[in-house]
């Protein structure tokens, strides 16, 4: 239980519900631990102990004792399971804007950590066993131990009344006994939750790579050897969940075996002591009251602590390190001018053996167009990404740390910016853009499509892009889905939805990686025309190993094994710089970059 005290702070918002469930919980206790037994010592011996008749209003009253005990506790119980529900599902969806907010923040390179599986699980299927828990639990959590202290004050009153002493020791001496199994297989419930989970992940990797690598599953004849991964997979899991219910299921005959025994004792105990058959019927009822909900609160204690498996597993997601978080002096930046400068910039990935960027330093003026190439591996990609601060090279808020170098835009350390304003200022056209399954317009505007100089600027944003003419053609227009229009899109399509994007964001700075690369070339050449258009008035970065069609650019940086190796005009490197040469005899036709 401790294991959830921190987060009875988000009952705050559901504070009346909370109190309004314990006062039911309290009465639904009362009602069916203390209220039956009661009854059963009160009416039974007046109707059935041989006295004189009694009279038809005592009678009905007796009478009407028991279906309104019933009542009471009807409804109490309802308003408890319904109330304590409401308050579960808000805790839960507290927890999973968190959960979903904690990915957001998480920074890139941790989601290299953690395969997509591990990460769906923990946001969906985690959240869902601890609603699961939490609806399980609502049910029993308060009523039950509500009605063990009500049984367990009626049998404490009827064997005071009938000077009974040695039965309240018998109840109290076997109340403790059922808590050693309960905890015991609770433990071990939780460490087989925990690897259930785990192993969820691990399936739903299986099976979200299966569903992405379609194509490579088919062409490389993979069925049959992924077949065979997914059954271990699953074969794992089943263990894990046949371990969970042996121990689930082995506890209530455990509790039962134990009250039975307890129950045996206190006949012995009334036979000794002679008792009546009505004196001993409440009693009897009484302790099979409180032994009753024993087994509920173990099974409580079990769903529990298969929760707590699952809260666990959420919570160490909850810890990861947050993406850069804004110095507290960090300032905000209006539309910028768009001068970038690289100053001495190195970077390296986590446990990389070579840095991916050395001494990196370069001065781009407002609106040059900068062609970044060279060999795969060079560090061009890492150039890009670190403009934006998707990576951060050190300490983000460290920035005494000069050793790593400096990135600047209008000669402000962009660690300085508020990482809101900077992304801001730039706009990426990655080598293959991703679409969310949403409206075409909401694509380009990444947004709500409410307005309608917001509709004018997507369709204007389009039109620049050349992407209006195919949009118009599609179903319901910018209205479609890209779901709907799903594999009607072409891989050139896309892009263009990309280029509208950038287009609609109007940043003045521009980054653009190899944006062309899984296009035919005649898609590659308009595609091309497209963004020399969005280059204009920007400062752009623009990594591609089509040198030839990089015209347009005003500048080229040459860069090798981490470095940059030369940087000026085509010409220039041409005629200077042996690496670009090479590279660019081996990548075709000189006279288009001429
Ligand atoms: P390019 O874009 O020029 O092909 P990259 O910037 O992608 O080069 O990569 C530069 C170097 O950094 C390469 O050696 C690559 O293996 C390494 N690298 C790239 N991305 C990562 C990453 N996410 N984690 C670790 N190493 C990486």
């Amino acid at each position: 239980m401790n294991r959830f005290l921190p987060y009875f702070a988000l009952l705050k918002p559901v504070r009346g519900a909370f109190i309004g469930a314990l006062v039911c919980g309290l009465i639904f206790g009362l009602a069916s631990g203390f209220g039956l037994p009661f009854v059963a010592q009160k009416v039974f011996p007046v109707l059935f102990g041989g006295h004189e008749e009694v009279s038809q209003m005592t009678l009905i009253g007796y009478l009407m004792i028991l279906p309104l005990a019933f009542a009471i506790r009807g409804i109490s119980g309802f308003l408890n399971t319904y109330l304590i529900s409401v308050c579960g599902t808000a805790v839960l969806n507290q927890l999973r804007a968190k959960v979903f907010g904690k990915l957001q923040q998480m920074p890139l390179l941790s989601y290299q950590n953690h395969p997509t599986g591990d990460l769906l699980t923990r946001a969906t299927g985690d959240t869902a066993q601890l609603q699961n828990t939490l609806m399980a639990v609502s049910n029993d959590l308060i009523k039950y131990p509500m009605t063990l202290v009500g049984a367990v004050a009626a049998v404490i009153y009827l064997a005071i009344v009938q000077h009974q002493l040695l039965l309240i020791i018998a109840l109290l001496g076997v109340i403790p006994l059922c808590i050693f199994p309960i905890r015991t297989l609770g433990l071990l419930l939780q460490k087989r939750a925990k690897q259930a989970q785990a192993q969820v992940a691990s399936v739903t990797d299986i099976l979200s790579e299966n569903i992405r690598g379609v194509r490579e599953v088919k062409l490389y004849a993979q069925e049959k050897f992924q077949a065979t991964r997914f059954g271990r997979a699953i074969d794992t899991l089943r263990k894990f969940s046949l371990k969970m219910t042996k121990y689930q299921a082995a506890l209530n005959p455990i509790i039962e075996f134990i009250s039975v025994v307890g129950i045996t004792i206190a006949i012995y105990f009334a036979y000794r002591a002679h008792l009546t058959l009505e004196a001993v019927a409440p009693l009897i009822m009484a302790l099979y009251m409180a032994y009753e909900p024993m087994k509920k609160i173990g099974s409580v204690h079990n769903s529990l602590k298969q929760g707590a498996a699952s809260l666990e597993r959420i919570e160490q997601l909850l810890n990861e390190p947050a993406d850069m978080i804004d110095a507290p002096d960090a300032i905000p930046m209006e539309r910028a001018k768009g001068k970038v400068t690289f100053k001495n910039v190195t970077f390296s990935y986590p446990r990389a053996e070579h840095a991916a960027l050395k001494n990196f330093s370069l001065n781009i003026e407002p609106g040059e167009v900068i062609g970044v190439v060279g060999p795969s591996g060079a560090g061009k990609s890492t150039l890009l990404n670190l403009l934006p601060r998707l990576f951060d090279p050190t300490n983000s808020n460290n920035l005494n740390n000069s050793e790593n170098g400096t990135i600047e835009i209008d000669g402000i350390d962009i660690r300085k910016i508020k990482t809101i304003d900077l992304r801001r200022q730039i706009a990426a056209v990655p080598q293959e853009a991703f679409l969310f399954n949403d409206s075409v317009a909401s694509n380009i505007a990444l947004d709500e499509v409410s307005s309608e100089s917001t509709k004018q600027k997507i369709i204007a944003s389009a039109k620049r892009a050349q992407a209006d003419e195919f949009i118009s053609r599609l179903p319901r227009g910018y209205e479609t889905t890209v779901g709907e229009a799903g594999g009607k899109l072409s891989g050139g399509q896309r892009q263009r939805i990309a280029i509208a994007r950038a287009f609609f964001k109007d940043a003045p700075i521009l980054i653009m990686d190899e944006p062309t690369s899984a296009l035919d070339a005649e898609n590659e050449r308009s595609i091309f025309a497209s963004l020399q258009e969005l280059t204009q008035g920007r400062t752009a970065l623009v990594v591609s190993h089509r040198l030839k069609s990089l015209h347009f650019c005003d500048k080229i940086a040459y860069m090798e094994n981490s470095r940059l190796v030369d940087f000026g005009t085509h010409d220039e490197l041409f005629a200077r710089c042996e690496g670009y040469k090479r590279l660019y005899i081996a990548g075709g036709d000189e006279k288009v970059l001429a």
